[in-house]
């Protein structure tokens, strides 16, 4: 029977030799055949989760389950796990085509020369490579060097595919043409996949969920859209969105909220978005800059500082109490720098976060 949590991990924990906590009692589960994106900054501990999950490290405590077997005493390479590395480790002095085959010719998965060409074969044309099948990997481009590298992860028919930043060495348009290519490839082939990304917006683009890890601990275990529209915790709000969300430092008492030049009363607030009590104390409300625009009666005026065209959009710059925020505004917009505009912010769209960064709204 499959599961149809295809990965299961439970209370994983990663302590190295130095005492470092890498992962600190980490749970989560991957359905078969999806794509999960584990994101994070530098140093959250994505890539030594990858390395668990392939064997490559052992945890210090907790279970990792394939198709709901423990596999944490079994071996790598009996893992059935296809990696790509981030610099993706091809043999240079090999071909195209005898990288592709290699894991086919070598310890228990070895095959007659025949058969390992023929299923390299097959997922080369897959990758569409099969054209460079005689080229040397240093002849090739960086997409094309990546999808050597991704079929030769596939040759082994692994049941799960881990993939460490395998977008990082290509420039930007490239980027996003693989990244598309790499989401349909993984779909069509059916394979269950996880990718490790620092990258916000590689993670929305590709993933069926994402996993935000800092600090060894995960901020949430969600699909893309749910980051911004309900995010967690103040580190979620603030990682994921571009531009990134504004930040107002405001206080509660007295039956509302009190930035430095603005008042909103706790009565105006959507009651059913409200997580906790909303004691009085000091909170930063957090609106993301699509969610704060110009308006007639707005909640306070701003000087616009700048205005920055960014494609379809354009983000207006201003500095709310020393700090600088942002508005997300349409192209066609007539707003120029040094304007004095009225800025409203949706209510049902802003967050309120304790000190701590718990959300309460
Ligand atoms: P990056 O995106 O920079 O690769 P990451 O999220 O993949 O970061 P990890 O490589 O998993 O992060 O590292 C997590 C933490 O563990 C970091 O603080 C790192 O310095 C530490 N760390 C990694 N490997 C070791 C090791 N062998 N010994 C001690 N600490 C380590």
């Amino acid at each position: 029977m499959i599961d149809e949590q295809f990965v299961q991990v439970k209370n994983l924990r990663k302590v190295y030799d130095n005492g470092h906590e890498a992962l600190k009692d980490v749970s989560f589960s991957v359905k078969k055949g999806d794509l999960v994106c584990l994101l994070g900054p530098s140093g959250c501990g994505k890539t030594t989760m990858l390395n668990m999950l392939a064997g490559l490290l052992d945890p210090t405590s907790g279970d990792i389950l394939f198709n709901g077997k423990s596999v944490v005493k079994v071996a790598p390479k009996d893992r059935q796990i296809g990696y790509v590395f981030q610099n993706y480790a091809l043999y240079p002095h090999m071909t195209v085509l005898q990288n592709v085959m290699f894991p086919l010719t070598v310890g228990k998965n070895k095959r007659s020369k025949a058969e390992a060409e023929k299923v390299a074969k097959k997922y080369m044309e897959i990758t569409q490579i099969t054209e460079l099948a005689n080229q040397k990997p240093g002849n090739l481009s960086g997409g094309q060097q990546q999808r050597v590298a991704i079929a030769r992860a596939l040759v082994q028919e692994p049941q799960i595919l881990l993939m460490d930043e395998p977008l990082s060495n290509l420039d930007a348009r490239l980027r996003l043409k693989i990244r598309e290519e790499i989401r349909s490839l993984v779909k069509r082939v059916g394979i269950t996949t996880l990718f490790v990304t620092h990258d916000q917006e590689e993670a929305l683009s590709i993933g069926d969920k994402i996993i935000l890890f800092n600090n060894g601990v995960i901020q949430q275990d969600d699909v893309g859209q749910n980051f911004y529209l309900e995010p967690n915790n103040y580190f979620v709000a603030n990682f994921v969105g571009n531009p990134v969300i504004d930040n107002f430092a405001v206080k509660i008492a007295d039956g509302k909220i009190s930035g430095s030049d603005f008042e909103i009363p706790l009565a105006a607030l959507d009651q059913d978005r409200i997580k906790g009590e909303l004691t009085p104390g000091e909170y930063t409300l957090s609106v993301r800059p699509e969610n704060i625009l110009p308006s007639e009666q707005g909640h306070f005026t701003a000087k616009i500082s700048d205005v920055e065209l960014i494609g379809r959009e354009r983000i207006l710059k201003f500095d709310h109490d020393g700090i600088q925020a942002r508005s997300l505004v349409n192209l066609e917009t007539t707003i120029q720098r040094g304007d004095q505009v009225q800025l409203s912010m949706r209510l049902d769209r802003i967050f309120l976060f304790t000190k701590e960064g718990t959300r309460v709204y």
